[in-house]
């Protein structure tokens, strides 16, 4: 999975909806980016 500029991700370690930061980590918790899923604009997973 890759990091795509815009698309929101949701982080399982906070439950927060956000754009990671530009390494891919949470921006509110600091999680790696592989504790995010990707979610479309309604908050949805996004099943790849
Ligand atoms: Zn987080």
């Amino acid at each position: 999975m890759e990091l795509k500029p815009g698309q929101k991700y949701r982080c399982l370690a906070c439950g927060q909806i956000v754009i990671p930061n530009e390494d891919g980590s949470c921006p509110i918790c600091g999680a790696p980016f592989e504790m995010l899923v990707p979610v479309d604009d309604d908050g949805n997973d996004i099943n790849e």
